[in-house]
């Protein structure tokens, strides 16, 4: 399996000349590797800036609406991200969930997209590690709500990114380290196979994300044995991401 490298550019940068910037940079590299799929998921009113025809470097969005057109002020839904340049949606982002995204609206976002030809990637991850280990119930009920009603067909459109919300971002204790990842890509598996069977679901690729950057990407890669990444602050800058590329490469 390809490694997936995700970036999500969140409402940055400021620009589209800015955006171009970052984009022509982190291009010329994604196209040089071979073992590396790099998605750049930037606000969506820059998606038409940006063109490639390989599908070492494709785009993505960072959410939808949940329904395709009409009078809907201010909403973006997932046919004209689709037709705007995206073959991924993030969705379930915890930051989207903190701003009244609720396991319901999620679902039925997912369901959308993947009926409209959208690749989905379905972030999930606790608020925090209680040592009553009820992160765990945490993260199982998102999955089975989220992808509530989601067909053993559509397992090779989804992508599961692992992403610890008290490992997000600048105010982050930092990113969570490659045992505990590989233990939670385990256990999420394992909620996968029971819906889809163990066969399809060891076809998902589940993805870190938290804090991830070049100093500890090749630990989550290797040791961690992540399918990928999804990048916050760390894709904004691009010799920073443009090595974790490199580094994925030779993982
Ligand atoms: C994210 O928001 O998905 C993310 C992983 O952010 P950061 O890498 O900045 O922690």
């Amino acid at each position: 399996m390809k490694k997936l490298i995700v970036a999500n550019w969140k409402m940055n940068p400021e620009s589209p000349r800015e955006a171009k910037e970052i984009f022509n940079s982190v291009k010329r590299t994604a196209l040089t590797l071979n073992k590396v799929n790099t998605i750049i998921c930037p606000p969506a009113v820059y998606l038409s800036l940006f063109q490639s025809k390989s599908s070492k470097l494709t785009f993505g969005a960072q959410d939808c609406f949940g329904d395709l057109f009409g009078a809907y002020t201010g909403k973006i839904g997932p046919t004209m991200l689709r037709n705007s340049g995206a073959t991924y949606l993030i969705l379930g982002h915890s930051e989207t969930r903190a701003m009244g995204d609720n396991d319901l609206a999620i679902n039925h976002k997912l369901r959308l997209a993947l009926k409209n030809n959208l690749k989905v990637i379905l972030c999930v991850g606790e608020h925090h590690r209680d040592e009553q280990a009820n992160y765990l119930q945490f993260i199982k009920t998102q999955l089975e709500e989220n992808l509530r009603n989601v067909q053993r067909k559509s397992v090779s459109d989804l992508v599961i990114a692992y992403e610890p919300i008290w490992a997000i971002g600048a105010q982050a204790k930092g990113a969570d380290n490659p045992e505990g990842f590989q233990h939670q890509a385990i256990y999420i598996r394992k909620i996968l196979a029971a819906q889809f069977g163990k066969e399809a679901a060891m076809k998902i690729p589940v993805l870190y994300g938290g804090s991830a950057n070049s100093q500890n990407a090749e630990g989550f890669l290797r040791q961690g044995e992540a399918d990928g990444l999804l990048v916050g602050r760390a894709s904004l800058d691009p010799s920073e991401f443009n090595k974790m590329l490199k580094i994925a490469e030779q993982c």
